[in-house]
Order: structure tokens, then sequence, then C-alpha cells
């Protein structure tokens, strides 16, 4: 696909574009084929994806119907990409914000509203909760008020479930109760989503 006369630090911003790619972004597949990750999807801009293919660090999985040139060559732009090096998920989540509400899949675990969504200490830090995986719930700010600093059952508020630390897997599948807006009919061979897609 890539013309051998070309050296490998090619410059891409010089290529022509044909047309107008600006929202062609490519799915970024790891080496076993399966997205780095759901939610956010892992996609990169065209640019991104072409630098990548010249700095050999991926294969092209599936192209777009449009191309890039340059005087010397053209290469239509890749809609799915593989990384060449596998790269091993991170066992352990980061303990941030992001991850909590996506584990809790962005929703309140005593109402199960979606909006206006805070941390809640199941054991208030008051009585000593600790700010951790295992203490802190998604909630919105309706419950986290009504719940003030009161344990579970004293606010007769229980959650859906009890916190936990999850792993990569845990926040894969929760993600991918989220899918874009905008989905590449070539990226569908690779991922999974639970929800229904449009026809
Ligand atoms: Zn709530």
């Amino acid at each position: 696909m890539i013309p051998g006369a070309l050296a490998p630090d090619v410059e891409v911003g010089a290529l022509t574009v044909m047309t107008h790619p600006d929202a062609h972004p490519a799915l970024v597949l790891n080496a076993d084929f399966r997205p780095l990750s759901y939610f956010p999807l892992s996609l990169w801009s065209w640019q991104d994806s072409i630098k990548a293919v010249f700095l050999d660090r991926v294969n092209i999985v599936s192209t777009y119907e449009r191309s890039v040139r340059s005087p010397t060559f053209e290469m239509r732009l890749p809609s799915v990409v593989s990384l060449k090096t596998y790269v091993k998920p991170s066992r352990n989540p980061a303990f941030t914000r992001f991850n909590v509400f996506l584990r809790d899949r962005f929703s309140c675990q005593y109402c199960g509203a979606t909006d206006d969504l805070t941390f809640d200490h199941v054991i208030p830090r008051s009585r000593g909760g600790l700010t951790t995986w295992e203490n802190v719930l998604t909630a919105c700010a309706c419950c986290n008020l009504k719940k003030g600093s009161r344990l579970p059952r004293e606010a007769h508020m229980v959650p859906s479930y009890e916190p936990f630390r999850p792993t990569v897997f845990d926040l894969h599948a929760a993600g991918r109760h989220f899918p874009p807006n905008y989905l590449h009919e070539s990226w569908l061979d690779y991922l999974y989503w639970d929800a229904e897609l449009e026809p």
C-alpha cells in the first residue's frame, strides 16, 4: 500500500487533501484487534493515523473511499488501524472522577438520574469513610444532599450495588453502553455495543 520510495519520515503535512476528510477518524485497535478503549472510543484523526502508518507503528485494517495524495503517491485514509505492538492494558484503572462515573455508567446509584452527578461517600467522610473505589459512588446532587452525612441504612437510601475496584475489563464493559454518535460501518466488526445500532 505504501510505495517503497517513500521515506518513513515523509512530511505528512505536505500531503494534498483531495476532499474534506475532517470527519474521517480511524478506529484504533490493539494488536489483538480489540479497541484500545471503548469510552471514549479510541479514535485518531486521519492525520495521526497516516503518521502512524509511516512510522510503521500500525497496520491498516480498513480504509475509507477517500484518499490523500502527494506528488509521488496516493493513499486511502485508514478507517481502522491496528497497533503492531500489543499494548498491555493497565490492570488497575486510575481512580479518577471519570472512571468512577464510567464504572457507575454515569447514573446516580440511588435514583438512576443521569444529570447533575457528584461523588457520594457511602460511609461519610465525617464518619471515617475513605475516598476509595470501595467507598465512593456516583450520586446525583439531590440524593447526595438528601443522604447528607448519614449511613445508607440511616438514610434509608440503599445504593444499587456495593462499590468496588473495577478492572479495565469492567470499564470496557461499562463503556460499551455508550456508543458514539458516529460509527463507520468498517468499525462494526471490531465493536460489540450493547446498545442497538440504527440500520
Ligand atoms: Zn439520585
